[in-house]
């Protein structure tokens, strides 16, 4: 066991810089302290979800994916069945309006629609993934050069109709630039989608899932692993897009995430 915190803290000096910010809002990342580091592993949940747990210092660290929709306020986690109470604070995002020429994009039709309620199944799932036996990676890199659109979590009015909150980061960059893993991981996921286009899921461990949207070309299968910068697609415009730009997500306990938190 004294090998093991060793382990540990040396684990730590390495991962100093990559740790995420902690910032309790909707859409952010809450950090709590939730036991002593030793070598049994606490299972946290949150709202029925399991919570990624990492070592940091001489404890583990609960990295809480907070929704969009998430109320501020007093929230409760459970850590290995006991609560614990943390805050949640408030943030206003702000609103942008887009317009999309395909109006079935806006309002889809009748078979549109039953697309998009088996796609959101199959998302839902994927994001909510959570393999325990892979401790993430959380040094990420971006995975398209260009700059933070800081688009995440506007609230979108697409032709004058109030939608979805933006639940990524966009990253605007010329069709075909290669897109490249934030982290070492495993494909677990590709498929085309409605909204989303062509995307690749890959999952990091603990319940740290990517996912890259709108690709014109996707370069992996699922179960394919890969290591940090490792090409998985192109950019592109499938699915609702404006124009050719890569749309990055990050999930925790199956909850999307500013991914800038985690640069
Ligand atoms: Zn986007």
């Amino acid at each position: 066991m004294k090998k093991w915190l060793f382990l540990g803290i040396a684990l730590y000096s390495t991962q100093l810089a990559a740790f995420p910010r902690a910032n309790p809002v909707p859409g952010g990342i809450a950090v709590l302290p939730v036991a002593p580091l030793s070598d049994k592993l606490p299972i946290v949940q949150y709202a029925g979800k399991r919570v990624t747990v990492v070592p940091q210092g001489d404890q583990w660290q609960a990295l809480i994916g907070l929704p969009l929709d998430a109320e501020p306020g007093t929230q409760r986690l459970l850590v290995s069945g006991k609560p614990l109470e943390f805050e949640i604070k408030n943030k206003q995002y702000r609103t942008q309006r887009i317009r999309i020429t395909d109006p079935n994009k806006v309002t889809p039709d009748e078979e549109s629609s039953e697309r998009i309620v088996r796609e959101l199944n199959i998302q839902k799932q994927v994001r909510s993934r959570f393999s325990a036996t892979t401790q993430p990676d959380l040094n990420f890199i971006r995975p398209v050069p260009g700059r933070d659109t800081g688009s995440f979590g506007l609230r979108r009015i697409i032709n004058e109709l109030p939608r979805n909150p933006h639940s990524g980061m966009d990253i605007a960059a010329p069709t075909g630039t290669p897109v490249k893993a934030t982290a070492a991981g495993r494909v677990i996921h590709v498929g085309d989608f409605f909204f989303s286009g062509n995307s690749v899921y890959v999952d990091h461990g603990s319940g740290v899932i990517s996912l890259y949207a709108h690709l014109s070309q996707t370069r992996v299968k699922p179960g394919d692993t890969l290591l940090q910068g490792d090409v998985l697609g192109e950019v592109g415009r499938t699915g609702r897009a404006t124009g050719p730009h890569l749309h990055w997500s990050i999930y925790l306990n199956g909850e999307a995430v500013d991914p800038a938190l985690l640069l």
